[in-house]
């Protein structure tokens, strides 16, 4: 067990070194939360050791776990503090969710795949991650209740910018969204002032459908 936590330890700092601090991310909030989760727990045990690759790797239900670089450049996008309240829209196998809550306050995360929220909510608990709240259901509409958020990330493709999530973003707050067809996106962040928002596009990416109301529709 010592020499298997060590191995996956090797691999994660050499992802950090060559895919990660290699292609200019600097926060040091973002790179220490990288170095600390182990992603290798989010994914199946046959999957193990290829977790720390520079891909993206399926998690079931025809989805998938982010490349860590994807994870990575989302989260300094967002410039989080330790106060700040994010939402997730995608918990999937939950990994970026717990590299938000290192960093964060508090993280919620929304999942509309029914048996990826409860194996998420599971681990969660198991790695006594209680600051992440998950949430079953369409992410599109945001969680109202618990808005407004300091910053929103989106890890699923989405046809146009969801107008609930804009709604429910703090003045101040930072939103990370891919926008696009369903084969490719650009990675749009926006920031709300009170002048108004303002977007600027981080560049091409690839992520499964964002489902729902507010997203693409079912078929
Ligand atoms: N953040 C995840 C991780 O760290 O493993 C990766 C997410 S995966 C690329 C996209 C996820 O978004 C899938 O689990 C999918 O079911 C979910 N999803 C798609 N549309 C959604 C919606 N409207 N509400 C909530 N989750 C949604």
């Amino acid at each position: 067990m010592e020499k298997e936590s060590l191995k996956y330890q090797r691999l994660r700092e050499e992802m950090l070194r060559q895919q990660i601090e290699a292609r200019g991310i600097t926060d040091p909030r973002v790179l220490a939360a990288m170095r600390k989760v182990p992603r290798h727990v989010f994914v199946s045990e046959a999957l193990r050791d290829q977790s720390y690759g520079d891909f993206p790797l399926p998690i079931g239900e025809q989805q998938t776990i982010s490349q860590p670089y994807i994870v990575a450049e989302m989260t300094q996008a967002l410039e989080l503090t330790e106060e700040d309240r994010v939402l997730e829209i995608g918990t999937g196998s939950g990994y970026q969710a717990a590299i938000l809550a290192e960093i964060a306050y508090r993280v919620y995360t929304i999942e509309r795949i029914r048996s990826l929220y409860l194996q998420a909510r599971k681990l969660f608990d198991e790695m006594r991650l209680f600051n992440i709240v998950t949430r079953y259901g369409d992410g599109t509409k945001g969680w109202e209740e618990e808005s407004p958020f300091d910053a929103i990330i989106v890890t699923a493709g989405a046809p146009g910018l969801p107008s609930a999530l804009l709604s429910q973003l703090s003045v101040g707050g930072r939103l990370v969204v891919p926008v696009g067809n369903q084969h490719a996106q650009d990675l749009i962040r926006i920031t709300k002032d009170k002048r108004g928002v303002h977007q600027t596009n981080l560049g091409g990416c690839r992520f499964v459908k964002l489902v729902g109301e507010q997203g693409w529709k079912e078929f």
